[in-house]
């Protein structure tokens, strides 16, 4: 996806853009430069102009699975360096030892390529760690002592606390913070070289204790921890703080527009004072990159918080991280959710400066649009009831032709078996109607859709009441498509499996898993609010082509929404059904 590609349609347009676009267009980049790959100042000096126009990042922590708010990040960060003719670099940002699994590692990478975006560009694959920059960020924190702007600082962690002030009240400088550089440096060696207690002294960098800002309050940016790392093993006992590594990952990897959500606001000050005094120190090159924030997704009736998401799945409310209820994107995979879905939510919601609710609705609709294009129909009997053309001849059979797509005749068409006995819906015969009902009732006349009319004549019914069979009669010659088919005008028009062919198939019906837009509102237990009717499985009767797909086709059923034959659960022959949508908004207000 990092190929250059012409300029963006006219509609999309936002804060993000309009900096990029100025940017370019003031030649802001033009003498930028790239050595291969990420590296502190020498690797970049000298080297070939930077083929690409911009450098974004998808930096995830390798702690969790991704759901739809990592989407819109994806989407955001890959889409701008496609349409600017950039590269957009898959970084792990794993730089806190404690959280981080392979596991997570190789689940976001297949999240990304599903979403439809690489790392390739230019001939070379961007992947990176932030863990291999490690060297790096030391070498930057030798820097930072040497040149006067970071010191060891010796007090607990209580009196670190007590001494930075709040909103309203400065901080009070350490003890420490004049100490002599090369004291400081000698600690920060001891303090790498495992000499010292965790949590025993922190490296923090010299800024203003008096500062409005609480992040420039000589922040940490160093700590003793000694911690098994997934890719670096032992080999460090201390490691950076994220708002100290996170700047320099940017930086060795030549990024352009760091892109994050608006919580990291507060840090962008640290985050151009760091850049700034490397550069001064001829660590990095100009022109630095820049933060730039815009509002994180939040959608109603889920929940995105990893947390919640992580109590979800412990806690068994959901069958596991693929559920298809869970906001996911492996649980929208196995839901049915398409690529093609996300991204034209993405640019529909758009980014802005400011946090705001989307409302679910819209990210269904966008399923649904593309899922309309693409879906070939199918029939299915999701509430089976027998109906018995008591004149169709015992034993006989014959096809009806039904088209794969009614707005592509170009997808053709295919065969329907029609046979004397048939599943229908229950829904669709009503012994007594209700008024303006004109599915099947006794006396009332119908069309078997893509088959022939019938009239219906009464129904049998076991002990309790319930029917058990509607019975009909058929006209021989009003099958669609044949002359004179056309004479038999009937209001109604319903859908049908032939009970002998039908493929019989558990389908599972997923909903919204929460039932209120605002899970867990004020002191409320979001998990009270979990949606019980959010997935229910059925047995249907499905029409027979149902039974030969692959796990992960997509279909309409016609008259009740997208389905997907589900990639886990679904054999060679035996697929079983996801509903991913309804073809209507049933939870409108
Ligand atoms: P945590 O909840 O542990 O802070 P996170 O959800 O922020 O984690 P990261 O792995 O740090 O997860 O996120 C990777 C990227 O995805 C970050 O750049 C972050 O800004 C972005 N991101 C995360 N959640 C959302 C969201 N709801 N909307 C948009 N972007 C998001
Ligand atoms: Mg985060």
């Amino acid at each position: 996806m990092n190929k250059p590609a012409g300029a963006p349609a006219a509609h999309l347009t936002n804060f993000i853009r309009n900096v990029i676009e100025a940017d370019l267009a003031g030649g802001k980049y033009a003498s930028r430069t790239w050595g291969g790959r990420p590296g502190l100042a020498p690797t970049h000096a000298g080297a070939p102009a930077d083929p690409a126009k911009i450098r974004t990042r998808f930096p995830p922590e390798p702690n969790g699975y991704l759901h739809f708010g990592h989407a819109k990040s994806i989407c955001l960060n890959f889409g701008l360096a496609r349409d600017y003719g950039g590269v957009c670099h898959m970084r792990f940002d794993d730089t806190n030892p404690e959280k981080e699994e392979q596991e997570y590692v190789d689940s976001i990478l297949d999240a990304v390529r599903w979403l439809g975006f690489d790392w390739n560009a230019n001939g070379s694959e961007h992947l990176y760690y932030a863990s291999d920059y490690f060297d790096a960020m030391y070498q930057a924190a030798e820097f930072l002592v040497t040149s006067g702007h970071a010191y060891v600082d010796e007090q607990t962690a209580e009196e670190l606390r007590a001494s930075r002030g709040t909103l309203t009240e400065h901080g009070v400088n350490s003890p420490w913070r004049d100490r002599p550089a090369a004291e400081s440096l000698a600690r920060l060696a001891e303090m790498r070289a495992g000499k010292h207690a965790d949590g025993s002294m922190v490296l923090r960098a010299k800024i203003d204790m008096s500062s409005p800002n609480i992040n420039l309050r000589d922040p940490a940016i160093y700590r003793i921890k000694r911690a098994t790392h997934h890719r670096t093993g032992d080999k460090w006992c201390i490691y950076p703080m994220y708002t100290y590594a996170h700047p320099i990952e940017d930086a060795l990897e030549q990024i352009t527009h760091s892109i994050c959500t608006l919580e990291f606001e507060d840090q962008r000050p640290f985050y151009d004072w760091l850049l700034a005094r490397l550069a001064e120190g001829g660590l990095l090159l100009k022109p630095l990159p820049q933060q730039l924030e815009f509002a994180r997704l939040n959608l109603t009736y889920v929940v995105l918080s990893k947390r919640k998401l992580i109590q979800l799945v412990e806690e068994k409310h959901v069958e596991g991280w693929d559920d298809p209820r869970l906001p996911t994107l492996v649980a929208a995979r196995r839901r049915g959710y398409t690529p093609e879905g996300f991204r034209l939510f993405a640019e529909r919601i758009g980014v802005s400066k400011s946090d705001s609710w989307i409302d679910y609705g819209v990210l269904e609709e966008c399923m649904r649009e593309h899922l309309n294009q693409v879906a070939p129909r199918r029939i299915a009997v999701l509430d089976p009831l027998k109906l018995i053309i008591d004149n169709y001849p015992e034993g006989a059979e014959e096809e009806c032709l039904a088209p794969n797509h009614p707005q592509q005749p170009e997808l053709g068409k295919r065969t329907l078996p029609f046979s004397r006995e048939l599943w229908i819906e229950r829904e669709d015969f009503m012994e007594s109607p209700a008024k303006g009902y004109f599915r099947l009732y006794p006396g009332n006349k119908v069309r078997l859709r893509y088959g022939f009319v019938v009239e219906c004549t009464g129904c049998d019914k076991d002990a309790s009441g319930k029917v058990t069979a509607v019975h009909c009669n058929y006209f021989a010659d009003s099958k669609s498509g044949t002359p004179g088919s056309d004479a038999y005008k009937v209001k109604g028009n319903i859908h049908w499996v032939s009970a002998a062919h039908a493929y019989p198939c558990d389908v599972r019906l997923y909903d919204r898993l929460f039932r209120e837009a605002h899970p867990g509102t004020g002191e409320r237990d979001f998990l009270l609010d979990i949606n019980p009717e959010a997935k229910k499985v059925i047995s249907a009767q499905l029409e027979p082509a149902l039974k030969d797909v692959q796990p992960e086709e997509r279909f309409q059923f016609e008259r009740h929404g997208y389905f997907v034959a589900d990639r886990i659960d679904s054999k060679p022959g035996a697929p079983v059904f996801n509903r991913t949508v309804t073809l209507r908004d049933v939870w409108q207000k």
